[in-house]
């Protein structure tokens, strides 16, 4: 019975191509973690504070209602984003560059 077996899974990884797909899986797996690990960096710790950790411009009530641990003003917020899309700009094209070597 486990010839018979082993022939089974030896038979079906040659069919579905099981080391192929593992490569993928690896690379989707990657990105993953990439990706709660940059969500995870994103999220502000602690309350929302009255005023921008960087500027100290006063943050309005709706903005520290709508984002539950603000840190920073809009500006503030939107230059700091700004610098993170720039960063994982570059890492997109780096990733791109090594697929195609
Ligand atoms: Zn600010």
């Amino acid at each position: 019975m486990a010839a018979i077996f082993n022939r089974m899974i030896r038979e079906t990884t040659m069919a579905t191509g099981w080391a192929g797909d593992g490569a993928v899986h690896d690379q989707i797996d990657a990105t993953i973690k990439d990706a709660i690990k940059r969500a995870r960096s994103r999220v502000p710790k602690g309350p929302s504070l009255k005023r921008c950790e960087e500027c100290d411009a006063a943050i309005a009530e709706a903005r520290r209602k709508a984002v539950p641990g603000v840190r920073m003003c809009v500006p503030c917020q939107a230059e700091r984003d700004k610098q993170q899309a720039n960063l994982s700009g570059y890492n997109r094209r780096g990733s791109k560059d090594s697929q195609l070597r």
